[in-house]
């Protein structure tokens, strides 16, 4: 599957880093309360232009920005 330059670039961002202007949340925030005491949150993104799904994570032992090839 091919994914645009802008998701190309998202899937190399940081923790900060914002969502590009084409990728809208898909599905409503997930929010985890695990061992961490302050738990963490994941929302997914889908992009508008190639289709290309990110999972955006808080937790410090994810990458933030997952890329889900088809
Ligand atoms: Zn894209």
């Amino acid at each position: 599957m091919e994914i645009c330059a802008l998701c190309e670039e998202q899937s190399r961002k940081t923790r900060n880093g914002k969502p590009h202007e084409f990728l809208v949340k898909i599905d409503s925030l997930r929010k985890f309360n695990g061992v961490n005491p302050r738990g963490f949150e994941e929302q997914d993104y889908q992009c508008l232009t190639c289709k290309a799904k990110f999972t955006q994570s808080t937790d410090k032992n994810n990458l933030a920005w997952t890329l889900w090839q088809g």
